[in-house]
């Protein structure tokens, strides 16, 4: 992983810079009584990151964005297929008691429901819930009759990154997305799940970026 922590040198070039951009490199090297060669790592650490704008001709200018941006490009940086986990999967005449009861065996909040092996919905905790609560019995109703469908189905690629699963799952105010690849049968796109990405994946991961990836 992507070290984020910034040397005492990478510190000291980003305070000279505030102070007295525009810049150039000797400048700050003969500030700092080292020569270019040395520095020239720090800089494009510091430009990379999106810290520092370098300018042609010009030199180097603060470019307001703090520390953080480098915990933004780190989690950018980390794919999907890298912190999904395994899904739990029904198909679609499985009985909401049984959809019920894998939720606490498997200990999810999300059930994927699919059909031929395709996506074709997702039911939550609160899905269930509502479904004992209606008076019906729950082993004739299937998870069918109350899961949310496809098309409206949000879902994430494994390629894509972190971030963007974060983004989602915010967006959409849900806890999980199925992680999908595309099939196109009789010409018709199908979705296959390959994996899962829920709040907890994106929090462990965040546990893991702030103890600097173990
Ligand atoms: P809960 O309902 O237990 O709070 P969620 O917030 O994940 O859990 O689900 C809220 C609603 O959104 C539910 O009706 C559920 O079927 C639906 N849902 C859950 N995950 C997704 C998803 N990835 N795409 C579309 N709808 C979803």
């Amino acid at each position: 992983m992507v070290q984020i922590e910034l040397s005492k040198r990478q510190q000291r070039i980003i305070e000279i810079v505030k102070e007295q951009e525009p810049i150039t490199s000797e400048n700050i090297a003969s500030i700092l009584s080292v020569t270019r060669a040395t520095l020239r790592p720090d800089l494009a650490i510091l430009t990379m990151s999106g810290i520092l704008d370098a300018r042609p001709k010009v030199g180097y200018f603060y470019s307001g964005k703090t520390e953080i941006n480098l915990f933004s490009q780190e989690i950018k940086n980390i794919k999907v297929s890298d912190i999904m986990s395994v899904p739990v999967i029904v198909t679609e005449n499985t009985s909401v008691y049984d959809a019920i009861v894998s939720l606490f065996l498997e200990d999810v909040g999300t059930i994927f429901v699919v059909s031929n092996g395709y996506l074709m919905g997702v039911v939550s905790r609160k899905d269930l819930l509502k479904a004992t609560l209606g008076g019906n019995d729950i082993n004739k109703v299937p998870v069918a009759m109350i899961m949310t469908r496809s098309p409206n189905i949000i879902t994430i690629i494994k390629d894509d990154n972190a971030l963007n699963a974060a983004i989602k799952i915010i967006d959409h105010e849900v806890d999980s997305l199925p992680v999908v690849e595309k099939i196109i049968k009789d010409e018709k796109e199908q979705l296959k799940i390959v994996g899962k990405v829920s709040k907890s994946n994106i929090t462990k991961l965040l546990v893991e970026i702030c103890k600097g990836g173990s």
